[in-house]
Parts: structure tokens; sequence; C-alpha cells
């Protein structure tokens, strides 16, 4: 299993790919598709399935592109995007022989879904290296956030994060190091609610 990152779009977005041998899959489909097209051509390989990790409009916005291609649609139960697939809190998706683990972390948005492959943790909006998604939006949930950082804290330390935006000091980071560096990872949740409220 190998990861390709793509990075553009609306705001430093990240799109990755997960390849194993030559079959892969794009979570965040957010940068422009014809970058990730002529990616897999050059390398031969098929898209088994797109998964958005949630449904705000920089991290769908080339959904369409995929969908007219007979690409497969992926995204978490409770979304109002028309998908192919529904995902809910530990499934397990295939690319090749590499297991996807779909964790259900609502908070920024009700449909968000980490995805966790081997020591990799793709967190889109979720959690940012040095921060963590904004929970005032139409569909936010502060309480829901602070108990789903908790559950990404509970992550083996050398768990590799990849989020979905570069806003941080580097593009990746690992759960060991947001314990010590994310103010949000660090505060309990009277802190927490006072502070993203
Ligand atoms: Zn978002």
């Amino acid at each position: 299993m190998h990861i390709k990152t793509f990075k553009g779009g609306y705001d430093n977005n990240f799109t990755y790919l997960i390849i194993d041998g030559k079959e892969c899959c794009v979570l965040d489909p957010a940068i422009p598709s014809k970058n990730i097209f002529s990616f897999v051509e050059k390398e031969g390989l098929t898209i088994t399935f797109v998964l958005f990790m949630h449904s705000h409009f920089d991290h769908i916005v080339e959904l369409e592109q995929y969908k007219e291609k007979g690409i497969p649609i992926y995204g978490h139960e409770s979304t109002k995007i028309e998908v192919d697939r529904k995902v809910k809190d530990n499934d397990i998706l295939t690319v090749g022989e590499t297991e996807l683990n779909i964790m259900h972390t609502p908070g920024h948005r009700y449909d968000c879904v980490c995805v966790l492959v081997e020591n990799n943790v793709f967190t889109s909006d979720t959690l940012f290296v040095g921060g963590c998604g904004r929970v005032d939006f139409e569909g936010s949930d502060p309480d829901a956030m602070f108990e789903t950082l908790q559950k990404l804290k509970q992550l083996p330390d050398e768990t590799i994060i990849y989020p979905g935006h570069d806003y941080g000091s580097t593009p990746r980071s690992t759960i060991s190091k947001e314990k010590k560096q994310n103010f949000f990872f660090k505060i309990g949740k009277a802190e927490f609610l006072r502070r993203r409220l």
C-alpha cells in the first residue's frame, strides 16, 4: 500500500489516493480531477471508489467528474448527498489487499468520517495539524467534536495524521505530536466548549 498526496483546490485542500497494486481509491475529491485522472492513467491504475469524508463543498467539488466516469461514490450513511454506498462506523473497505477502517467522527459536520489505513489516519476537516475543524457551521456539534477528538487521541501514538487541508506548520503529523502541540487535544470538555462555541 502506498499513499499519493495531491494539494490544491479551494483552500490548500488535500486529496489522497490509497494505492495497492493496480487499484486505488480517492479520499476527498477536492483537487481538480483532471490531475488525478492523468496520474491514474500514467500509472495504469483503476479507481475502485471515491469516498468523500464530509459534505462541505470544497471536499465534494469534483464528485460529478468521477460520477460521469461511472466510479462509485461512497459517503457516510447520514449524508444528504446521493451515494452508491453508505458507510458507517467500523465498516471495512478494501483496495486491493489493503483494509480501510471507517470511523464516524461527527462534530465539524454530522457526516464526517476519518479513515484508518494501517498506521495512517485520514482526518479531513476533523483534525488538522495543530488544530481541529470549526464547529460553528450548520450541521456542526461541539459536544460531538469533543468526543470525536477523545476517540482520535486513543489511536496509537505513532499513527500518522493526514488532514484535509494544509493548515499547519507541516502537511502531516502524528497522534503523539498532536498530543503535545494541539491545544484542542489537550483541553477538557468545559474549556473546549467555551473556546469553540
Ligand atoms: Zn469542512
